[in-house]
């Protein structure tokens, strides 16, 4: 693991937050009428295919099921949304069948934290602390509409789902105004996909600043009063590194009451508030348990260890963005001896460029065993298993998903063995984590409905989808580089 320093990190952060302070003040002196509106354009998506009745035949079945196991060549039968058997040749007079020879089958994957209003400013981060991502992420949230928030959850939504992953943590902490929530949500509807929602703040890079408690009613009655179980509600806060004790208490206070998720950034040695005292921190408060996701924690402390599986508080690691970040690497290992529970996730596309949950599975493989110095740290099934069933767990949804298990909903991932680079079949799982990638996703059922078929997204318009966030990039581009030149600094180009 590498070494933390502080000096280096003072400085840049010192400087980061001299430039996000003077950007930020020329942001508020910007009266609202000068930025630009996204215009009105026709929806994204057309209805949701209906839910039907299907036999998935011939497939490398892994089920991530302990009692079940592999299946070398099974069946899967699927009925109004959920999963009725899983075994060999399964008969089901009138399902539609879908041949899934030379497939492998596998639970939908999982992401745990992930800050989908950005992706529309994919790669957008710079490199030099005045054109880096925490600067650009707070600059673009202060001009974004609520529209541009949706498109970009709409891009995220499109590309989770042609990706294989099939429900979300949208972490979301560009919330300005109760009607950017409204406009996320109405793309996770529109979409289909499975999410938890993690309502978070009115943006990147303030302290001492509550999420806006008094909504959360409205918004479960609003939008969580369906039960259909698609879509959960949690908080994603500031946390202990930002926030006040207090704060974080009227916080967790507030979720639990609303029996809602928690989730918060941790340990990233970007704190401001001494590093590796955030878990400390809540520990004391009495704020860990199996209700809390705590993102990356790449600087923890040994001594937090212990009260982390404890209480059974979920670690959710971004391989990608931490390392791209300069947080360091994950610390697999020592949270796997604990017993910790640890999931995955794409975090932002605006550093990770892209949401392959392939290569974050192979990538925390190979930072496992590269720290462990050992081929055999980390086994590719483990991995998996962080991906599917972790991920459940964590999101607290593991008697719905997570596994192909007759009762579960079906969320089940059909990907090719006969493409390039999946070829020739070896072993199931390690091909999963070390061969594939999105473009090997054949097919997606989220809740019974196929929203991925024969590689294509099946009610997505990704043309349009692309085309607004092209709209969007351009418009706000040129109001954040206004703002920011107006204060000295300039924009990655
Ligand atoms: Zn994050």
């Amino acid at each position: 693991m590498s070494a933390f320093d502080p000096m280096r990190r003072a400085i840049s952060r010192r400087a980061m937050l001299q430039h996000m302070a003077v950007a930020s003040a020329a942001l508020a002196a910007v009266p609202s009428r000068v930025l630009a509106q996204a215009p009105a354009s026709p929806p994204a998506t057309t209805a949701l295919p209906a839910r039907g009745e299907y036999l998935i035949r011939n497939a490398l079945v892994l089920t991530m099921d302990a009692k079940l196991g592999d299946l070398p060549k099974g069946d899967i039968h699927v009925r109004d949304g959920a999963i009725v058997a899983v075994g060999p040749s399964l008969q089901a007079a009138g399902a539609t069948v879908i041949d899934a020879t030379n497939m492998i089958a596998l639970p939908g994957l999982i992401d745990t934290h992930w800050h989908m209003w950005g992706s529309v400013a994919r790669n957008m981060a710079g490199e030099d602390s005045k054109t880096g991502y925490f600067l650009f992420a707070r600059a673009v949230g202060d001009v974004f509409t609520p529209e541009d928030n949706a498109r970009g959850v709409r891009l995220s939504l499109a590309e989770a789902i042609h990706s294989g992953i099939t429900t979300v943590h949208n972490w979301a902490h560009n919330l300005p105004r109760p009607e950017f929530a409204d406009a996320e949500l109405q793309a996770h509807v529109d979409f289909g996909g499975r999410a938890l929602y993690g309502y978070g703040y009115a943006g990147v890079g303030m302290t001492n600043q509550p999420i806006n408690l008094a909504d959360l009613p409205r918004v479960q009655k609003q939008w969580f009063s369906d039960r259909s179980g698609l879509l959960t509600l949690g908080i994603a806060s500031r946390g202990p590194e930002s926030n006040s004790a207090e704060i974080c208490k009227r916080e967790w206070d507030t979720a639990r009451q609303l029996g809602l998720r928690i989730s918060t950034h941790i340990g990233t040695g970007m704190a401001r508030v001494k590093q590796s005292q955030g878990v400390k921190a809540l520990a004391e408060a009495g704020l860990l348990g199996p209700d809390v996701i705590l993102v990356h924690d790449t600087n923890y402390l040994p001594e937090d260890l212990e009260p982390l599986a404890k209480t059974g508080t979920h670690i959710s690691m971004s391989p990608y963005t931490e390392m791209r970040t300069g947080f360091g690497f994950p610390p697999i290992q020592p949270m796997l001896d604990k017993g910790i529970n640890i999931c995955l996730s794409v975090d932002t596309t605006v550093l990770a460029g892209n949401c392959d949950m392939f290569a974050i599975m192979k990538a925390m493989q190979n930072v496992a065993n590269g720290a462990k110095q050992s081929e055999f740290a980390l086994s590719p099934r483990r991995v998996l298993e962080m991906a599917t069933i972790d991920g459940a767990r964590a999101l607290g949804i593991e008697d719905r998903v997570g596994t192909l298990t007759p009762g579960k909903r079906a969320d089940i991932v059909l990907v090719r063995m006969d493409d390039l680079n999946m070829a020739p079949f070896t072993d199931g799982v390690r091909m999963i984590v070390q061969a594939a990638q999105p473009a090997n996703v054949d097919t997606v059922f989220i809740d019974g409905r196929i929203l991925k078929r024969g590689g294509r997204l099946q009610h997505i318009d990704t043309a349009k989808i692309m085309a607004d966030a092209t709209e969007t990039m351009g418009r706000v581009r040129a109001g954040v580089e206004k703002v920011l030149e107006r204060s000295g600094v300039s924009v990655v180009r």
